[in-house]
Parts: structure tokens; sequence; C-alpha cells
């Protein structure tokens, strides 16, 4: 039974856990000695030192990475035992849900509900969908004729690099981490400098279900020394990357500059929400269109803050979506198992969102409801935020905002909606609402994103590959066997019979 806010908080104060570098199967400090504190974003309050590593600290976490591959210790077990392992890691995160949501949100200010409803189980459900998939991938054999045998292969890559994001620490950090370790390679986990705390715990209980030691490393620190040194280290082959654009293309100096290391991008997004002018009832996709703006209140890589709705169809719209925020979204302290939404991640970041909420406000932007700060705890909360008609070329339109703001625009045809849709450098999610299955295949075809997602607001499930378009991704997917890719390189054996 979900515990109240006084249990989870108390929980908090309890609850002990490592804060040092884990290299090498051990939790070390950093080679300076060096640590930074870290912050819990609904109370403003520094609970934790972490280690911050530097250039040494990854040369020597690349070094045990390394010689954990070669040794074949992990990357020649056989794949039914590698699968086994990985079962056992998700059974073992399963039996934590509660400490790695309180954890989760202690560090993060993630609602507590929200971790324990969706990302750890999204997370246990990630690692077991790429567990299973260990010892069921196939190469092939190539037709070149009776005078040779073509195998094509795929291998590991070697040492794998994962630099994540803070937003859904637990969830996108297994996203990688299960297909990299499915794979047979050794990896390197840098988390965000706001939320190395799970990662952390992740590493201690992947060491308990049985990843060897050097296996896995994770490096807390500063992603401008940590994510650079990593980026042009010539020991590791391959970066998967979620962030933003700008750290993305940074990625890929860093590879032109050293090995020419595989990246994968996963990078930011302004995605579209599409009504289309067929739809009758209007509730379903108010609802979609409220998850989409406010879901992990906005710092949500997937957002939908441009939802274009036919002008006569519009005010009706708004009404049902202020109703909805109303009844079903609760902004507030995240240790509140009633709330689903609470502080941004950091006064920085807090600072970043209000900064176009007050440039849409100043502009005369009409604003259905929002448009200020909250006074809650910290102070860093920012009231979920609906302009409706802003100019296209404003800011709250061009700009990715990562937090509770979104915006309505009218539009008189489906086909105007699809190119203001359009009209945008990113391209990784688009939701599209219809009751015409030939609207649905017409205008998901001419969405240009990642993903469409038809009816619904969603990111596809862990069957289907999750990457962007355009300047939202590059090099690679999350989910299905698009991930393996990322963490694997073909090649080719060829046979003489002749
Ligand atoms: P960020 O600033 O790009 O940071 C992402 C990671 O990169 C962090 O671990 C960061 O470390 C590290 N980093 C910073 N500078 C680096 C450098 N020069 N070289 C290598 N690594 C470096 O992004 P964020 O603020 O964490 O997250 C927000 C962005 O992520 C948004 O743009 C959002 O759209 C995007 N996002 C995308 C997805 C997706 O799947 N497409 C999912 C979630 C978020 P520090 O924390 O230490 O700076
Ligand atoms: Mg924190």
């Amino acid at each position: 039974m979900a515990k109240t806010q006084q249990e989870y908080e108390k929980m908090a104060q309890s609850l002990t856990y490592p804060t040092q570098a884990f290299i090498g199967g051990k939790f070390i400090d950093a080679k300076s000695g060096k640590t930074s504190e870290t912050v819990n974003p609904a109370t403003g309050k520094v609970f934790a030192s972490f280690s911050s590593c530097d250039e040494n600290d990854v040369d020597e976490a690349v070094k045990i990475a390394r010689k954990a591959f070669d040794s074949g210790v992990w990357s020649k077990m056989h794949p039914t035992e590698r699968k086994k392992v990985l079962l056992k890691y998700a059974d073992i995160l399963e039996s934590k849900l509660e400490e790695l949501a309180v954890l989760e949100t202690l560090d993060s200010g993630k609602p507590i509900g929200e971790v324990m409803s969706t990302d750890i189980p999204e997370a246990v459900h990630a690692i077991r969908w790429h567990a299973e998939f260990t010892d069921k991938r196939y190469g092939q054999v190539s037709p070149s004729g009776d005078g040779a045998v073509g195998l094509v292969t795929k291998e590991a890559v070697g040492v794998v690099a994962c630099i994540m994001p803070w937003n859904f620490p637990i969830m996108t950090t297994t996203w990688k981490l299960a297909p990299a370790l499915a794979e047979g390679n050794s990896v390197i986990l840098k988390p965000a400098s706001q939320t190395s705390l799970t990662t952390l715990r992740l590493a201690e209980l992947a060491a308990e279900a049985g990843i060897p030691e050097g296996v896995l490393q994770v490096l807390p620190g500063s992603g401008s020394v940590i994510g650079k040194a990593l980026g042009l280290h010539m020991g590791v082959n391959a970066i998967s990357f979620t962030g933003s654009t700008e750290v993305g293309s940074q990625l890929l100096e860093y590879s032109a500059k050293s090995n020419l290391k595989k990246i994968s991008l996963e990078l930011g997004g302004k995605s579209p929400f599409v009504l289309c002018d067929d739809v009758k009832d209007l509730n379903k996709a108010v609802n979609a269109a409220l998850a989409a703006s406010f879901w992990n209140t906005g710092q949500n890589c997937t957002a939908n803050t441009r939802i274009f709705v036919p002008n006569n169809r519009k005010d009706e719209f708004v009404e049902l979506m202020l109703k909805g925020l109303e009844k079903d979204w609760h902004i507030g302290d995240p240790m509140n198992p009633a709330n689903n939404m609470g502080p941004m991640i950091s006064e920085s970041h807090f600072k970043n969102v209000m900064h176009y909420v007050e440039k849409g406000v100043s502009e005369g932007c009409k604003v259905a409801t929002g448009g200020h700060a909250l006074n809650i705890g910290s102070g860093i909360y920012v009231a979920p935020t609906l302009f409706v008609d802003p100019k296209m070329d404003s800011e709250i339109i061009t700009h990715e905002i990562f937090g509770p703001v979104s915006c309505i625009i009218g539009v008189n045809s489906n086909e105007e909606a699809i190119k203001l849709a359009n009209d945008t450098n990113y391209g990784l999610q688009a939701t599209l609402f219809t009751d015409n299955l030939q609207n649905a295949h017409i205008y998901a075809r001419q969405l240009k994103a990642g993903t469409v997602s038809v009816n619904k607001y969603c990111e596809g499930d862990i069957t289907t590959p999750f990457g962007g378009l355009k300047m939202s991704g590059f090099g690679g997917q999350d989910n299905a066997e698009a991930a393996h890719e990322q963490y694997s390189e073909l090649k080719t054996i060829f046979i003489n019979l002749e």
C-alpha cells in the first residue's frame, strides 16, 4: 500500500546510499578528492555531497572497463548466462521500488507517485526486455553463392559511455544500460550533475545481481569535464547521449577530434499536438494534451508544447483543458503522493523557464492560466501555464522551454496544422488526434518526427525504437532491437569454399 508523505520523508532521512564514484567494483573517492553538493529541488536544501570526478578518473575508469572487456568475464559469457544476470538485476530493482523511488524524488524533485508507477516499473521492464533479447539475437548468412559463406555477425563495441540527463534518471539510464550490457560491453555511466544518486545505487545493485567488477563504472561530476574527457578519449568506442542539442553537437566534435567513436544522440524537442477537424468528442484529446504538456512538470523531451486545434473548437478546447488541469494535475511537494507535478530541477533551470514565461506575458500573448511562479517550498515551482495564439516567431513557440508551459494555436485546416507542426528544427515526437482512419495514416506520414502517436500521447513502448529526426537526434535509437545496434558493430566473415 502506498505510504504517506510523512512516511516517505522518514524513509528519505533514514536511507543510506553511496556518494563516491563506482570504479572497478568499488566505491572510491575522486582522485582529486573533490566533492560537490547536491540539493533537493523541493526544499532547496543540500542533502549529500558526491565525488566530483575529472579526466584522471575517466582514464582510470576506461582502463578498468577495457581490461574487463578484454578479459571476457562479461563480453564472452554465454548470452544465456548474461541474460540470467540481467533478469536477476531487474528482480532486485523491482524489490527496491519504494527505496529507489524515495531516492529519485529526493534528488530530482520528481513526484513520487509517478516514479513508483512509471519510472521504476518501466526501468525494470526495459531491463527484462533487453535481457530476454540477449540470447535471441541472430546474425545473417549472405546470399554469396556456392563459392563462399558470408557471415554477417554482430559484436559488442567494447567500452561504451552513456551520458545522461536529469529528467528521468533511472528510466533513461536503464534504456541505455540494459542493451549495452546485454550486448556484452563494458559501460561507463556519467549521470547528470543534479541526479547522481540513484545511478550510484543502480551500480551497487548491479554488483549484487552479479555484473562482474569493472564491467560497470559510474562517474559523478561535471559534464563539461567528464563528458568532454569521455568524448575525446581514444579508449571509448561509443557514446550514447541523451540531453541538449548543444552538448550533442559538441560530442560529434569530440569524436571527430579523437577516434571517430560511434555517437548516438537523443536530443531536445518542440513537439506538436495536432487535433484534426474530424474529432467529435474532445475529452480524450484534452486529457492527452494535458499529459503531453505537464507530465514530469514539462521537463520532458517529448513535451507537446505547440497544440494546434481548429479555430472553431479552440475556446471549447481551452476551457476543457483548464477544467482538466484543475481536476487532474496537482502541483506541490513531490514527496506527497497526491501531487503529480513538482518543482523545476534547479534554481538556474527555474530561471530559464521563468524567462520564457515572462517573455510570453510581456509579448502580450493571451494567458489562459499560470504565467507566474508559485510560492511553494524551495520557491522554484512554475505554475502550469497555457498561452493561446502566440505569434509563430515568438520564443515560446520556437524554443524548447522544458517546463510546464504550453501553447494552444488556432488553425483553419488540418493542412495548416501539419505545416505549422513541421515548422521547427526539432523532430522528436508528434501527437495526432483524429476520428478518421485515412487522416491518421496521411498525416502520420506527413509529420516529421521520430515517433508519431495517434489518439494517445506517448513515446511508443519498449518494443518500438525511440529517437529523433532533424536536430532531435542522430546516430541511433533507444528501445527495441534498434537500441542494440547502438552498442554493437557489424562484422563480415567471408569464407572461401573453392
Ligand atoms: P545537457 O545539459 O545537455 O546535459 C546532459 C548531460 O550531458 C549531462 O550529464 C551533462 O553533465 C552532460 N554534459 C554537459 N556538458 C557536456 C559536455 N561539454 N560534454 C559532454 N557531456 C556534457 O541537458 P540536460 O540539461 O541534462 O537535459 C535537458 C535536455 O535534454 C533537453 O534539451 C531535453 O530535450 C533533452 N532530453 C532529450 C531526451 C531524448 O530522449 N531525446 C530525453 C530527455 C532529455 P552535467 O549535468 O554535469 O552538466
Ligand atoms: Mg539533486
